[in-house]
């Protein structure tokens, strides 16, 4: 099977372009990685962290899967890559920060609303979206009368602030926090406007960064 077209013009552009400017990073970095953050995104194509904040090679250590979620820790023998890069991000790398960054349009986030209705999302998405029941249901009882446009946004920022509190379910992540080693932050970003939302905990609301950008020329 050969490389489909669009990928093998998009390595030649790389190669070309950004491999050729930034070969000797590339040559230096090529034994270790340091990455200061770890950014738990979603999969979805349109919400790539590396382009969201600019980050050259081995800038951003980067984690994504169906909705960005972080399950709670289980070291129960099972399969769990999210969890086992976290593990490796902490214990090995020492990442000084994690971020989860949820998104708008979450396909992931409207599956777990989905299932509340008794919709079939997939037998693997199923289990993965269910993750996210507790604070999907606990969203569902406070916001009975919602849009379904206000409830699926409500319900992106509750998925975040869910993997957050996973996250520190995790006990080599309560450590490193504890330490003051690592910080977590939750994240969300808009798509169409480009809007990055940060998770301020004090205020437990997420805020719009860099609000003067329109405008400031
Ligand atoms: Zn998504």
């Amino acid at each position: 099977m050969s490389l489909p077209l669009d990928l093998r013009d998009g390595y030649q552009r790389f190669r070309q372009q950004r491999f050729e400017l930034e070969s000797e990073r590339y040559r230096k970095m090529a034994k270790s990685q340091n990455p200061d953050t770890m950014i738990i995104g979603c999969a979805d194509s349109r919400v790539d962290p590396g382009a969201i904040f600019s980050a050259g090679p081995g800038e951003i250590f980067t984690v994504r899967n169906v909705a960005a979620i972080v399950p709670p820790y289980e070291a129960d023998g099972g399969l769990h890559g999210t969890s086992a890069e976290v593990e490796f991000a902490v214990n090995a790398l020492g990442v000084k920060n994690i971020v989860v960054l949820g998104h708008g349009q979450c396909g992931g986030v409207a599956a777990s609303l989905a299932l509340a209705k008794n919709q079939p999302v997939g037998v693997l998405i199923e289990p993965w979206v269910n993750i996210l029941a507790p604070a999907r249901d606990e969203l569902l009882s406070r916001m009975s009368g919602a849009t379904p446009e206000d409830l699926q946004r409500a319900m992106e920022f509750q998925a975040v602030k869910l993997s957050l509190s996973n996250l520190r379910t995790f006990p080599f992540v309560e450590e490193a926090i504890s330490q003051n080693k690592l910080t977590l932050h939750g994240a969300w970003f808009s798509i169409g406007e480009a809007e990055l939302r940060w998770w301020n905990s004090e205020t437990d609301t997420f805020e719009t960064l860099l609000p003067d950008l329109d405008g400031a020329g």
